[in-house]
Order: structure tokens, then sequence, then C-alpha cells
């Protein structure tokens, strides 16, 4: 019986970090940039002091993109 037990528990592990691992897998990270001439870093937040003086719309873009736009990250949310 206790075997069982055990054997259950292997499983039921196993299975646990099957899916933590699927669902860090496909991890995107979305930042916001100001469209403004001036601004020249991405935003973890669009709350942020830094991106509240924007004079044109703030866009929602991935990590990946921002660094491609922008270069670096805000010093105020980072
Ligand atoms: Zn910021």
């Amino acid at each position: 019986m206790k075997k069982i037990v055990i054997a259950g528990l292997i499983v039921l592990g196993g299975m646990l970090t099957s899916v933590s691992y699927q669902q860090t897998e496909p991890k995107v990270e979305y930042v916001y940039i100001c469209n403004g001439s001036k601004a020249v870093c991405y935003h973890k937040t669009n709350t942020c002091n830094g991106i509240k003086n924007c004079s044109k719309e703030i866009t929602k873009i991935t990590k990946k993109e921002a660094l491609e736009i922008k270069g670096r990250p805000c010093k105020l949310c980072y």
C-alpha cells in the first residue's frame, strides 16, 4: 500500500513539473513606449513618471521590439 502512494506522488510531481515548464516556455514581456521624438527609452508600465510627459501616443509592444526601436530601458521604472 505504501509503495502505491509513493508511486502516485512521483507521477503527480512529474505532471506538475511539466505543466509549470510549459507555462514558462513562451514568455513574452510587454513594455510601453512613447512615440514622441524625445523619448529614447521603453517603460515597464504606462503609469511611469517618465512616460507621463509623453506628447504623442503611448504604444504597448514586446520588449524585443522596444529594444530595437528605443534601445534602452527607462531609469525610473527599471
Ligand atoms: Zn519609465
